[in-house]
């Protein structure tokens, strides 16, 4: 049998005027609302946590952070996918990659692929990140710009015991 276990994470937080975007490890000033949530509202980030996690059999960003716990108020992308990935790491699983698809009318994921993908590996310890972006032509809540959505798969190598 196979030891590859793949996860799936999805995210969505709404915009909120005036708020700064925070997505996939880059602040994006250019932007004139963000995303509202407990930590900075990172979508890309959480759904590769979630993803991760997943992957894992361990849970999912609200069973492992929890949305009351103060510590993680305010907490970065970086920040949850660090603690992702060495949670995973101390239980002996491996991130083979992550890709993460973006859904929103703005910001354009291409104008700063490169960046970001290398933001969110660097924080997850030099896994390899892949970032697409896509819209949902005007409908729905990402199309009316009501928020942001992310969609998010791992790949991950189980411990040899598993
Ligand atoms: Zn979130």
């Amino acid at each position: 049998m196979s030891n590859l276990r793949i996860g799936t994470g999805i995210d969505v937080h709404p915009l909120v005027s005036g708020r700064p975007m925070f997505l996939a490890c880059l602040n994006w000033p250019d932007e004139t609302s963000g995303c509202e949530g407990h930590s900075d509202g990172d979508v890309a980030a959480h759904a590769a946590c979630d993803a991760i996690l997943s992957a894992a059999g361990m849970g999912d960003l609200g069973s492992v952070f929890g949305t009351s716990d103060p510590k993680w108020s305010g907490a970065s992308g970086e920040d949850l996918l660090k603690e992702v990935a060495s949670q995973v790491a101390s239980a002996g699983w491996k991130i083979v990659n992550v890709s993460v698809q973006v859904i929103a009318n703005s910001p354009k994921i291409g104008s700063r692929r490169e960046e970001a993908q290398s933001a969110m590996s660097i924080a997850l310890g030099g896994v390899p990140v892949s970032l697409a972006g896509t819209t949902t032509d005007g409908l729905g809540l990402t199309g009316r710009g009501e928020g942001v959505a992310a969609i998010a798969s791992a790949l991950l190598e189980a411990p040899q015991d598993r």
